[in-house]
């Protein structure tokens, strides 16, 4: 998945996300990245998030979708991103077999991202900033 967050001059934030989908996936399988709320949801009053990595389990959380949505409650990106990913560490040991990453963004300009396992980067752009992050993850 490629997936992008982008806030304008004026505080609007947009996000975009494109797939192949996976590798050997079955005919006719559909990902999260199509579905609105788990591989990508924007509320321009809130945040926005995107997700990259197993499909399935960011659909059966609406893992995006979750987390504008702690956003929308206080949380910070990074947090919120954090607990996304733990309502799918937390059900069973399957996480051990798969990647999911998170990256999020909120109204203020904060950034967040989490993943499951180490190797997940990402480029982010910010003040005329270029930095290459390399995300804090959950299997340590
Ligand atoms: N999220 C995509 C899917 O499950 C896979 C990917 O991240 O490339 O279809």
């Amino acid at each position: 998945t490629i997936g992008m967050l982008c806030m304008d001059k004026d505080g609007d934030i947009a996000g975009v996300c494109t797939t192949s989908g996976l590798s050997y996936k079955m005919k006719g399988r559909v990902g999260d990245s199509p579905i609105i709320g788990s591989g990508l949801f924007i509320d321009n009053t809130v945040g926005g998030a995107v997700a990259t990595g197993m499909g399935e389990e960011v659909l059966k959380t609406v893992g995006s979708f979750l987390i504008v949505e702690l956003m929308r409650n206080g949380m910070s990106p990074q947090k919120a991103c954090e607990e996304a990913v733990s309502r799918i560490t937390s059900k069973n040991d399957r996480y051990k077999d798969f990647q999911i990453a998170y990256i999020a963004i909120n109204k203020a300009g904060e950034t967040g991202s989490y993943c499951i396992h180490e190797g997940f980067t990402y480029m982010k752009y910010q003040n005329k900033v270029n930095e290459n992050i390399h995300s804090d993850y959950f299997n340590k």
